[in-house]
C-alpha cells in the first residue's frame, strides 16, 4: 500500500478530529462549530489563506505549491454536514445531539480533506496551487451551488475539480470509479388535485378528489414502464399522500408528494412533461384541477471522461490496479457535486468503507482506517496533476 509514511503520524489526530465532528453534528448551513474547526485547523496547519463563509458556511483553504511555473490551480472538496437522524451505533463517539447525526460519512471527507491540506502545506511538493473546499448543506441545500454562486471559481478559477464519497461495503482500500452519468438528477414532485368537497353521503354533489388521486397513482406506474426507452434509466417514486380529516367528509382536494431521479436531461424533460400531462388531463377527466408543482433539486453528476482517467490512476497508484474499479455503475441517489461538475472538469470517486451500515441508516458510522487511503488519494491527485519541474 502506498498511503505515505505522514499519515500515520497524523493517523491519531485526524481520528480524533474526526470523532470529535462526528460528536457534534450539523445540519445543512448551520455548520458552524463544524466549519470554524476545519478552518483552525486549516491554520494550524500552515495553509497561506483561510477564507470562511463562502455560501454563507464554507470554508475554502488556499496552499500553494513549492514553484508555480504553469498558473495551474485545482480544487479538492469535501462536505460537511449531517443528517436529520437519531444515531443508533452504540460508539463511543456516537452524536452528542439527539435527531442529529453523521450518517453519510461527511465527518470522514473533511477530516481526509484535511488531512490531504496538512500534508500539503508541509511539504509544498507541488507546481501550481491547490484550493481546499469545504462545502456546508451538501444534503438537499445544494451547497456546492451557493458556493460557486458566491463566486467560488471566479475567486479560484480552478483547472479542475475532484470529489470523493465513502463507500459501505466496498472493502476499505478499494475505490470505484466511472465516467459519465454516476448519480442520478435528484427533482421534487408535489401534485394537488383540487375536487369539489361536501357531504360523504352526497358524493354525487361532489367532485371527490380520492378516486382522481387513486387513478392517477396507477398511471404514473406507466410513466417508467410505457414511456421512458427501456435503455434509459428513471425513477419515479410517490412517498407521502394527503387528504381529508373526518370519516364522513369528502375533502375538497389532496396532495401526493414523490421524486423523480433520472440519469440524463432529455429523460429528465420528458418525465415532467408526461407527468404534467397525466396530471392535468387525469384530474379533468374527473371533473377536477390538476397541478403538477415540478422542482429540480440536483442536476445528474457527471463525471468528465479525461478527468475520471486521471482520478483513476491517483487511486491505482495508491491502492494498486486490481482495487480500482473504473467502470462502476451508476446509482440512482443524487449528490450536489454535480453543480461544480457543471462548472470545471473533474470527477469523484468513491472510497471503500469496509463492511458497515448503508448512507443514511442510524447505525452507519465512518470508518476510520480509511482516513490514511483518502488523503494518500487527494496528496498522489495532486502530485500527479501538478508535478514539480
Ligand atoms: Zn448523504
Ligand atoms: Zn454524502
Amino acid at each position: 500500500m502506498a498511503v505515505e509514511n505522514w499519515v500515520a503520524k497524523e493517523i491519531e489526530s485526524l481520528t480524533a478530529f474526526r470523532r470529535d465532528l462526528h460528536q457534534n453534528p450539523e445540519l445543512l448551513y448551520d455548520v458552524t462549530r463544524t466549519a470554524s474547526s476545519v478552518a483552525t485547523a486549516l491554520r494550524a496547519a500552515g495553509v497561506d489563506e483561510v477564507i470562511e463563509g463562502i455560501g454563507r458556511s464554507g470554508v475554502v483553504g488556499v496552499i500553494h505549491g513549492q514553484t508555480d511555473t504553469k498558473g495551474r490551480m485545482i480544487g479538492l472538496r469535501a462536505d460537511m454536514d449531517a443528517l436529520p437522524i437519531d444515531e443508533t451505533s452504540g460508539k463511543p463517539w456516537a452524536s452528542l445531539v439527539p435527531g442529529k447525526m453523521h450518517a453519510c460519512g461527511h465527518d470522514g471527507h473533511s477530516t481526509m480533506l484535511l488531512g490531504a491540506a496538512r500534508q500539503l502545506a508541509e511539504t509544498r511538493a507541488f507546481d501550481g496551487t491547490v484550493i481546499v473546499i469545504f462545502q456546508p448543506a451538501e444534503e438537499g441545500g445544494a451547497g456546492a451551488k451557493a458556493m460557486i454562486d458566491d463566486g467560488l471559481f471566479e475567486r479560484w478559477p480552478c483547472n479542475e475539480v475532484y470529489g470523493m464519497h465513502n463507500r459501505p461495503n466496498l472493502p476499505v482500500g478499494e475505490f470505484t470509479i466511472a465516467p459519465g452519468p454516476i448519480m442520478a438528477a435528484v427533482d421534487e414532485v408535489r401534485i394537488t388535485v383540487t375536487g369539489r368537497g361536501g357531504h360523504a353521503a352526497r358524493p354525487n354533489d361532489t367532485i371527490d378528489p380520492l378516486p382522481v388521486a387513486a387513478a392517477l397513482i396507477q398511471a404514473i406506474q406507466t410513466v417508467v414502464s410505457r414511456t421512458v426507452d427501456p435503455l434509459d434509466s428513471a425513477v419515479v417514486s410517490l412517498c407521502t399522500i394527503h387528504a381529508g380529516n373526518a370519516f364522513n367528509v369528502v375533502p375538497q382536494a389532496i396532495e401526493l408528494t414523490g421524486t423523480v431521479r433520472t440519469l440524463r436531461e432529455e429523460v429528465r424533460d420528458h418525465v415532467e412533461a408526461q407527468l404534467s400531462r397525466l396530471v392535468e388531463h387525469i384530474a379533468a377527466g374527473f371533473g377536477g384541477v390538476g397541478n403538477l408543482d415540478y422542482v429540480r433539486h440536483y442536476p445528474v453528476t457527471v463525471n468528465h471522461a479525461r478527468e475520471t482517467e486521471l482520478a483513476a490512476a491517483a487511486a491505482q497508484e495508491v491502492a494498486g490496479m486490481d482495487k480500482v474499479c473504473v467502470d462502476m455503475p451508476p446509482i440512482m441517489g443524487g449528490e450536489d457535486f454535480s453543480f461544480m461538475l457543471n462548472e470545471v472538469p473533474g470527477a469523484m470517486i468513491n472510497v471503500g468503507n469496509g463492511s458497515s451500515a448503508g448512507l443514511h441508516h442510524p447505525e452507519y458510522d465512518f470508518n476510520d482506517d480509511v482516513i490514511p487511503w483518502g488523503c494518500s488519494y487527494w496528496t498522489t491527485l495532486v502530485r500527479q496533476r501538478l508535478p514539480l519541474a
